[in-house]
């Protein structure tokens, strides 16, 4: 039997506001455990809460960014849980009237665009987190993530594959980053995921059961974690045995995942409305603002690089993956560079160096108007296409510009007939067995024969002019 695996996925997103999302401590990140901390977010009692604007307004983004419907009425509720990372015994939270409801977002999995619901968005509290001693005798509290404003988002069970899983989960990441709600750093715990994953025999309408996936912290772990959990659940289905619905937990270091608990119900929490918050209602007129404050969103900016730059689908989604990269390819064609050209530059050789040093495109010593520098004079037949890959390497290293470094270095494009002639007639001589086969109809030797009268001028010649002059030399 042949099966499908059903996905939806429930993300966490830190918030970048600078305070927590009920009282004034910051949320800044690695300092001192406990030093953070105020009656408020330590669960004092006789306290309470206030809403942070930027919070809702940050959610609120958000839920537009991705199609939703923004409630005007909705509120926090209870969520009653027993763990020392909770001060208070419970999470303030939403849930039966979250602030976003029913969006989409768009991912391209083999080309394809492929719309995956948002069921809703709502806005919560982060606990405190547990510290454990090594000897195993102590374990210590630090509640300087409590409280930090977090996001949920939770999807429709329309994702097929880990694939479309991870790419999801970018998508989400590259919107989030874009509005600068979240910086999305999922090994750093501000970008989580809990994966719920069921498999059914394809042609099924019903979902099976499914399974809850915690812990998993890179989107690497995304595509294995899952792999695995749908590989165990069809293996379990075959030898006739049932799923159970549970939450399991994903073991990087095992590379698989493990029972952890039953899972819980709706009604294990006793979630109730939050008594010491009024409702939210938003204004029609603030959430119209804060829709004209959006930035061009990601799906958006990729269209329009493939009508207006004729980029290729998967060129337009890449460079739209970060807002800066985007921009620096922009300010590139705006400065003349040839569109698909740049992007060519920018996906090859320039990503390549700055991973290699683990830079950010902000962080590129090699700016836009050098690449255009450059493509000119590979343009205007100053240096060959070949040379230009070691320019481009010089330009990253040293930051100066293609002229530059072309005269510096001699690097300067052969376009003398009479020269190529010369070298020519040298590559010719040498190779008397490989000119017989020329002759005799092995044409795909001509490369051969190029490549040599490159190596010879190590990459200068003008490669147009070797072709040219070569045929017409072989061929008497
Ligand atoms: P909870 O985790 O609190 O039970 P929901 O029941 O709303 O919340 O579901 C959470 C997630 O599980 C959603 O992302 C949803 O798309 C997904 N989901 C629901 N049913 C299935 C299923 N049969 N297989 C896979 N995912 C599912
Ligand atoms: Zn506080
Ligand atoms: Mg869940």
């Amino acid at each position: 039997m042949k099966y499908e695996a059903v996905i939806g996925l429930e993300v966490h997103a830190q918030m970048l506001t600078d305070a927590k999302i009920f009282c004034g401590c910051s949320t800044k990140f690695g300092s001192e455990p406990n030093t953070q901390t105020c009656p408020v977010c330590i669960g004092m009692p006789g306290v309470l809460p206030v809403l942070n604007k930027k919070a809702l307004e940050f959610a609120i983004k958000t839920g537009l960014s991705m199609n939703c419907n923004i409630s005007q009425y909705s509120r926090f509720a209870r969520k009653n849980y027993f763990y020392p990372d909770l001060p208070k015994g419970y999470q303030i939270s939403q849930y039966e009237l979250p602030i976003c409801e029913k969006g989409y977002i768009e991912i391209i999995v083999e080309g394809e665009v492929k719309k995956i619901g948002i069921t809703r968005i709502h806005i919560e509290e982060d606990a405190g987190k547990n510290i454990h001693g090594e000897d195993g005798n102590y374990s210590f509290v630090d509640l300087n993530r409590a409280g930090v404003p977090l996001m949920e988002i939770v999807s429709e069970p329309d994702i097929r594959s880990p694939r479309e899983a991870v790419e999801f989960m970018k998508k989400l990441r590259t919107i989030l980053r874009y509005l600068g709600v979240s910086d999305g750093n999922m090994e750093q715990g501000s970008l989580r995921c809990d994966a719920n994953v069921s498999v059914r025999p394809i042609g099924q309408k019903e979902y099976g059961t499914r399974t809850e996936v915690k812990n998993i912290n890179s989107f690497r772990f995304v595509e294995k974690a899952l792999d695995y959990e749908i590989k165990r659940q069809i293996k379990v289905l075959e030898e006739g045995r049932k799923i159970i619905q549970e939450t399991r937990l994903w073991d990087s270091d095992k590379g698989i995942t493990e029972s952890m608990r039953g899972k819980e119900e709706a009604h294990d929490y006793r979630y109730f409305p939050e008594p010491d918050l009024v409702p939210i209602m938003v204004d029609q007129r603030w959430i119209d603002e804060i829709r004209k404050s959006l930035p061009e969103l990601p799906d958006i900016k990729r269209k329009r690089f493939v009508s207006e730059c004729s980029l290729p689908d998967y060129d337009a989604d890449f460079l739209t993956s970060e807002r800066q990269l985007a921009d620096w390819f922009e300010e590139a064609v705006k400065l003349g560079g040839q569109p698909k050209i740049v992007a060519n530059w920018i996906l090859g050789d320039l990503l390549r160096l700055l991973n290699e040093e683990n830079k950010s495109i902000e962080e590129s010593p090699l700016k836009p108007k050098q690449l255009v520098g450059m493509l000119r004079l590979i343009e205007n037949g100053t240096i060959s296409g070949k040379i230009a890959k070691t320019v481009f390497s010089e330009m990253y290293k040293t930051g100066r510009d293609a002229e530059i470094i072309v005269k510096e270095k001699g690097l300067l494009q052969i376009s003398d007939k009479g020269e190529i002639d010369i070298l020519i007639d040298e590559v010719i001589a040498k190779h008397p067995k490989e000119v017989e086969r020329f002759k005799s109809g092995e044409e795909k030797l001509l490369g051969f024969f190029v490549g040599q009268v490159m190596k010879l001028t190590k990459g200068k010649a003008n490669p147009q002019m070797v072709n040219e002059i070569l045929k017409k030399k072989l061929s008497h």
